[in-house]
């Protein structure tokens, strides 16, 4: 499943710009899209000669081209991110014809022809019957409905209008797995999962926590319970002492054979140790897989 841009995304008219609190979020919001995609390998970005045209080669610059000093900052990032996700379709087949929306689309970056080039786009994702995401940008935030004459059925769309809805479509259990030796993607993997099982944040947290590692080499090693684990340890870190010790999932409970050293449920099987390090803070210290003998369980 992939993206297309709708053109707000990418363009913002001279006024908007002018002003410094929209230009920031418009830069804010386009930057981190492109960076989120890339970064997770969440998708590529349906890219056609004629935006490339629109963007680069139109006379008429879009802003962010134009300024001196947001020139160097922007183009390299965008260029470095963007030319790496654009898969590119065949001009001659956006011709066929072109969508409508309902409600209309915001167009206050005066770029009506990369709207109707947009609506083109759209309508070949239905000749093709694709299910795409639509990643939106910050004037237009409705639940588009795209329809034609000549396609009955439905597009299905999921629409992105905030850089972090991103979040919710990365393969932590594939795509990431591997690289959770590094810490910064470990507690990344974690905070995704809260957001995305939990709906809850960072600051919604107990406890700040870190992984010894031996741990994360033996969470590296799992095949099977991926899933389980991210979501074990995202609850245990959202919950205190006593409603981890209650809940029936995670069976919290203090290990009598080794000082200070607690554990709780991944599966039935499964179990993850760690102990406190301070105040308010965790550190997990071994992954016991299945097979694994941990003390006391039958
Ligand atoms: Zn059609």
């Amino acid at each position: 499943m992939n993206t297309v841009f709708e053109p707000s995304l990418l363009f913002i008219s001279e006024n908007d710009w002018a002003n410094p609190a929209i230009r920031d979020r418009f830069i804010l919001h386009l930057l981190d899209n492109i960076k989120n995609i890339y970064e997770y390998s969440i998708c590529n970005v349906y890219w056609s000669q004629r935006y490339e045209e629109l963007l680069w080669n139109h006379p008429q610059l879009p802003p962010w081209r134009v300024d001196r000093d947001w020139k160097i900052i922007l183009i390299p990032q965008i260029y470095k991110y963007l030319s790496q996700l654009q898969l590119y379709v065949n001009d001659q087949d956006l011709l066929i014809d072109s969508c409508n929306v309902t409600p209309n689309m915001g167009c206050r970056h005066s770029r009506t022809e990369a709207l109707e080039h947009f609506l083109q786009l759209i309508h070949l994702m239905r000749i093709r019957n694709e299910e795409i995401f639509v990643s939106l940008g910050i004037e237009n935030k409705e639940d588009y409905l795209f329809s034609c004459k000549c396609h009955p059925e439905i597009l299905k769309t999921i629409f992105i209008r905030n850089s972090l809805d991103w979040l919710k479509y990365i393969d932590l259990e594939e795509k990431l797995w591997g690289t959770l030796k590094d810490s910064e993607k470990f507690n990344m993997a974690i905070e995704i999962t809260s957001i995305k099982t939990f709906e809850k944040g960072k600051k919604d947290f107990k406890y700040q926590f870190m992984c010894s590692d031996k741990f994360r080499e033996s969470i590296i090693e799992e095949r099977e319970h991926r899933g389980k684990i991210l979501f074990s340890i995202t609850k245990r870190l959202l919950l205190t002492e006593a409603e981890a010790v209650k809940d029936a999932g995670l069976q919290d409970e203090s290990i009598k054979s080794q000082d200070n050293t607690r554990r709780f449920r991944v599966t039935k099987s499964v179990r993850i140790h760690y102990i406190y390090s301070g105040e308010g803070k965790i550190i997990f210290t071994e992954y016991l897989p299945e097979g694994k003998h941990d003390e006391g369980l039958s």
